[in-house]
């Protein structure tokens, strides 16, 4: 069974995040998106709004499940006894980002991540110009899962 943890912010989750998961189940039996519970982080839902959003998107799909976390990303994996990490990159930038945290994380722990590349027409998608636009009262549909 090859697990992996699929941890992030989601505030919201967005397609990239949602297009990320669905390539990420050809790799992995099973997903745990796992939602951080990051009090550095000023965010517009609550956990527990993201946590619900997010079961809506897969609730057809049981390979994947979600939790929540308030620890380290390398101990919230061993938790849920998952051999791997999965993230997503959308530029050069978020891919340096990435691979560092990936480092880090195998050094610490022997687990390993993977990186998929977002797929380019979400490429300029994220959560914070989701909520930019959210803000000023504009459509976001369109960078969200259906
Ligand atoms: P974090 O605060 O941990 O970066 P995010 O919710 O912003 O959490 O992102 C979680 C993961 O999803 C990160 O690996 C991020 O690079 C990736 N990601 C975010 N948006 C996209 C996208 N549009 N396409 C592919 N990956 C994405």
């Amino acid at each position: 069974m090859k697990r992996a943890v699929f941890p992030g912010s989601f505030d919201p989750f967005t397609i990239g995040h949602y297009d990320i998961v669905c390539r990420g189940l050809k790799l992995f039996d099973e997903i745990i998106i796992g939602v951080g519970c990051n009090i550095k982080k000023n965010s517009l839902y609550t956990v527990n709004q993201r946590v619900e959003q997010i079961q809506r998107v897969f609730s057809h799909e049981p390979r994947v499940k979600v939790a929540t976390y308030d620890n380290l990303t390398i101990d919230f994996a061993s938790e849920q006894k998952a051999g791997f990490i999965l993230r997503g990159a959308r530029s050069s930038t978020d891919f340096e980002y990435e691979r560092n945290l990936a480092d880090i994380n195998r050094c610490l722990s022997g687990i390993e991540t993977v990186i998929i590349c977002s797929t380019p027409q979400y490429s300029m998608v994220s959560s914070s110009m989701v909520r930019e636009l959210l803000h000023y009262g504009k459509d976001i549909s369109e960078f969200l899962p259906k």
